[in-house]
């Protein structure tokens, strides 16, 4: 059934924690959900695509943006900026379509006071030692960045207790099923169903 507006949805945790492949299952699973792609001035990985995975821009352009006002959210991490189009979201959720995004913790902290009905969860390596052996694995970064992006995850797993939902990402499967069982849970909402409710009036 079409909703009369979309929620939204925001996803974070460590970087390596395996966020892009839990997304792109749930994106293949789950009709009417919109994923938010990011604008970011990190170079593109090897096998990431422009409008894809992000929107690359230089750093003149973000700023640009951010002076513009075009952003809901952005933040600073590992030196680059990365942020939210506010238009782009907007447009789905009004046409009643959820919007998942994969944000950071001060960008989400962000989203936190101007939307919140957002739904926040948190998905997390089974422990530590594997969130290095997952960013060594994908041998992408030297050690240098990899160690800057475990010293971070450090510091994002103290702004766990501002979110609602925790997920642990063992195996990818179970993590997408512990983000569909939220979701389902939240669309029951009695909020989100005055439409259903009116027919009883
Ligand atoms: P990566 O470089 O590994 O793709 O992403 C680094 C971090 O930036 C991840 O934690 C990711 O969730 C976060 N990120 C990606 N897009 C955005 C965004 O639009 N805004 C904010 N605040 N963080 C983002």
């Amino acid at each position: 059934m079409k909703k009369e507006k979309g929620q939204l949805i925001v996803l974070s945790g460590p970087s390596g924690v395996g966020k892009s492949t839990v997304i792109a299952e749930l994106l293949s699973q789950r009709d009417n959900i919109y994923f938010s792609v990011s604008y970011t001035t990190r170079q593109p990985r090897v096998g990431e695509q422009d409008g894809v995975n992000y929107n690359f821009v230089d750093r003149v352009e973000f700023e640009r943006m951010i002076a513009a006002d075009e952003l809901l959210e952005y933040a600073e991490y590992v030196n680059n900026y990365y942020g939210t189009s506010l238009r782009a979201i907007q447009n789905k959720l009004d046409a009643g379509i959820d919007v998942l995004l994969d944000i950071e913790v001060q960008g989400a902290a962000k989203v936190r006071a101007r939307c919140p009905d957002a739904l926040f969860i948190f998905i997390i390596p089974p422990s530590f030692e594997e969130l290095s052996r997952r960013l060594h694995r994908r041998n992408t970064d030297s050690e240098d960045v990899i160690a800057g992006r475990l010293e971070k995850a450090k510091v994002e797993f103290k702004e766990i207790p501002h979110y609602d939902y925790l997920v642990i990402n063992d195996k990818v499967s179970g993590a997408v099923e512990e983000i569909e069982a939220i979701l389902t849970a939240a669309e029951c909402r009695v909020g989100n169903r005055a439409s259903i409710l009116a027919r009883f009036a």
